[in-house]
């Protein structure tokens, strides 16, 4: 399967790429092991206008996710009479990658919305709020590989801070091929100079997977072996989501006990 980077943007990656990827060591170019999650950092209930929201740093990646609803619909034509209807808006800030982006949705951040959505709905009892619309804006302020990804976990998080009832929290994360070694968690320049990637959602507790995607080329192994990696990835992330909840809760409990 040929990659869907532009021409373009993949010739500048190559130039800039450094010669090897991944060092006699099996170590990535920023310290971690091949199977291993970049650093993250995530924090629950971050604004005071939204009904629910999150905030996380995994690597260099800084995402914010909102959600609004449920609420009604707007335009109202586009209310279901037996479900709530779930919007999704993925968006990368002009400022959140080295040469300005055009604040202007991208065919990319569309599609990108498109699936972000997918990959939350089944986790949502959409049929408990018929005739109301749920929104979710997911605000990439610095991207370095992952997005898709690690704007789902955030947003998941948004939604149960919503207070939404939902099946399960959705936790996503990406494996892929650099260097001709199965990684986990691609940053940027793994993603662009990569083999491969393909990122997953999962809903750990019902075992169930929300979103599978792949870009580039593997064998049938190797994809085997990738999606592992990134449900591995995913459960950990899940234990991670789950931390930030409790915490938020933890912390407006102290404040009403003080
Ligand atoms: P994902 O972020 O989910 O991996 P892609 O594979 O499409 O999605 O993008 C990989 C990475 O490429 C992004 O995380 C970002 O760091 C970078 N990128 C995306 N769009 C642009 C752009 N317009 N200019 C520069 N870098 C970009």
């Amino acid at each position: 399967m040929p990659k869907r980077k532009t021409e373009k943007k993949r010739l500048n990656v190559l130039q800039k790429k450094p010669e090897k990827l991944i060092d006699k060591d099996d170590m990535r170019l920023d310290g971690r092991k091949l199977n291993e999650l970049r650093p993250v950092k995530i924090e629950v209930g971050v604004l005071g206008n939204a009904d629910g929201s999150a905030y996380i740093e995994q690597g260099k990646n800084k995402i914010l996710a909102a959600v609004y609803g449920p609420k009604e619909v707007h335009p109202r034509h586009l209310a279901q009479p037996d479900r709530a209807v779930l919007r999704c808006r993925y968006h990368m800030a002009p400022f959140s990658v080295d040469e300005r982006k055009s604040p202007a949705p991208s065919r990319r951040e569309v599609e990108l919305s498109k699936v972000i959505r997918e990959a939350l709905e089944p986790s949502i009892f959409v049929e408990y709020y018929p005739r109301t619309s749920i929104d979710i804006f997911i605000e990439v302020l610095q991207a370095d590989g992952g997005t898709r990804c690690a704007g789902i976990t955030t947003a998941s998080l948004a939604l149960a801070d919503a207070g939404i009832p939902m099946r399960d929290l959705v936790a996503a994360c990406a494996a892929g091929k650099v260097d001709g070694h199965l990684v986990l968690d691609l940053m940027d320049v793994e993603d662009k100079a990569g083999e491969a990637d393909v990122p997953l959602a999962l809903m750990p507790n019902l075992n169930a997977v929300t979103l599978l995607q792949m870009d580039g080329s593997l064998t049938i192994e190797e994809f085997e072996k990738a999606v592992n990696l990134a449900l591995d990835g995913c459960k950990q992330l899940y234990a991670l989501q789950k931390e930030a909840l409790k915490s938020k809760y933890v912390a407006v409990k102290e404040a009403v006990d003080e």
